[in-house]
């Protein structure tokens, strides 16, 4: 095994895709699942805080960050089983999401190709989740490989044990901080089995006949690129907040008064609203503040405009939400994790 090289005081600058300069107090990299027991046995001893981290496109950091910072990049491409029409397969945590979802579809095996271009790692995307174009990863999702940091052994979750919500599981907000994902198993189609449901995604496929898993992926790519800013050249981390979901009377009050509002059923009588047009109907969409703005082909994607810090991002976060509770009575809850 790997011994563990750990780094003191390094930039994450490039390592977040919001580009805010923060410094890790100290930071590794880990590369094998063994290492954990390593890294688990130096932070215990000192009750060393952990932020594992992976693409840094969920998380909004400090200047500083104190304790380790431990980059996941255990990678890993393993078929578990293989049949007729299903096939298991085990991708390592460190992966890079996207990248995968591209070899699963030259390889022949479908159902990812709703989840192109999400930015991070595989090991994140039971986190929250991941969701897009009406798919989310627990449609996709056999089971999830950990690290568990209190029994400090490996253990493994099946899908129904991840505890999956919107934007939400297990990780994330039941047991937080408990386990490191270190692999992730998917139950892929060896036949396409497309959903197309998605309003913005049928438009887009409209004209075509008999759409393959391909055609959908691209599809899926062309929006993302026409309506998202690219990281590289405009730090951001996607969607900023949630969909806020509340109970018919609320939708049916602010639908009174804006007949345009864009709203979807949900379970037991409630409506998810889009918290962007909120955002856009509060007048906001590409306001700015200083370092920290809204995009403006997207207001529900906040941007970096050149030098923002953790401060700046979070007061232009909760400028926007009281615009929105202001005008609509809504509560914003963000998406990406503050951290510390
Ligand atoms: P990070 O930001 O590094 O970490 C996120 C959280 O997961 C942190 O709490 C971290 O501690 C934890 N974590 C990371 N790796 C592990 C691990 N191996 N084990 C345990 N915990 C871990 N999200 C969507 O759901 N749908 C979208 O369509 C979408 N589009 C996006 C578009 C853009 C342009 C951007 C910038 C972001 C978008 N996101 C989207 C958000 C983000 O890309 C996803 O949430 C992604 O899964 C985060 O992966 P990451 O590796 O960057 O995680
Ligand atoms: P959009 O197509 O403009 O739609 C706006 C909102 O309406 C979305 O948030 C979506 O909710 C909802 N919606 C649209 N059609 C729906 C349907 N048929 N059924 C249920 N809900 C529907 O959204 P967008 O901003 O361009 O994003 C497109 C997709 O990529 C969305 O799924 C979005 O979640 C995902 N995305 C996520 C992030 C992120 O950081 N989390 C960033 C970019 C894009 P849902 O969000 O629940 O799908």
């Amino acid at each position: 095994m790997t011994s563990l090289c750990m780094q003191q005081d390094v930039s994450l600058r490039d390592k977040n895709t919001l580009g805010l300069p923060a410094r890790a107090e100290r930071y590794v990299e880990i590369t094998e699942a063994g290492q954990l027991f390593d890294l688990e046995r130096s932070l215990a001893q000192k009750s060393t805080p952990l932020l594992v981290l992976g693409g840094g496109s969920n998380l909004v950091l400090d200047d500083q960050v104190p304790g380790v910072v431990a980059r996941v990049g255990i990678k890993g491409w393993q078929v578990l089983l293989d049949e007729p029409n299903t096939l298991l397969l085990k991708v390592g945590a460190g992966e890079n999401w996207h990248q995968t979802v591209e070899r699963t579809l030259r390889e022949g095996y479908f159902g990812l190709e709703n989840l192109a271009l999400i930015p991070g790692t595989v090991g994140a995307a039971p986190m929250q989740n991941i969701g897009a174009y009406g798919v989310e990863l627990k449609d996709r999702l056999h089971s999830v490989e950990v690290f568990d940091r209190e029994s400090k052994q490996l253990r493994t979750f099946s899908c129904a044990d991840c505890l999956f919500g919107y934007r939400d599981s297990r990780f994330k907000s039941v047991e937080p901080d408990r386990y490191i994902i270190t692999a992730v198993v998917l139950r892929l189609s060896k036949v396409p089995d497309l959903q197309l449901e998605y309003g913005g995604l049928r438009s887009e496929l409209a004209g075509l006949q008999d759409p393959t898993p391909q055609d959908v992926f691209d599809a899926v790519s062309r929006v993302r690129r026409s309506k998202l800013p690219d990281p590289e050249v405009l730090g951001n981390a996607g969607s900023f907040f949630k969909n806020p979901v509340v109970d018919q009377k609320v939708f049916i009050e602010i639908r009174d008064v804006y007949p345009d509002l864009v709203a979807f059923p949900e379970q037991e009588g409630r409506w998810k609203l889009a918290a962007g047009w909120l955002i856009d109907r509060a007048g906001l969409k590409g306001a700015r503040e200083g370092e920290v703005g809204t995009y403006e082909k997207q207001a529900l994607v906040l941007v970096n405009l050149g030098n923002a810090h953790r401060v700046d991002v979070e007061a232009f976060a909760a400028h926007v939400s009281r615009e929105v509770k202001e005008r609509f009575g809504v509560e914003l809850e963000p998406e990406p994790r503050f951290y510390p």
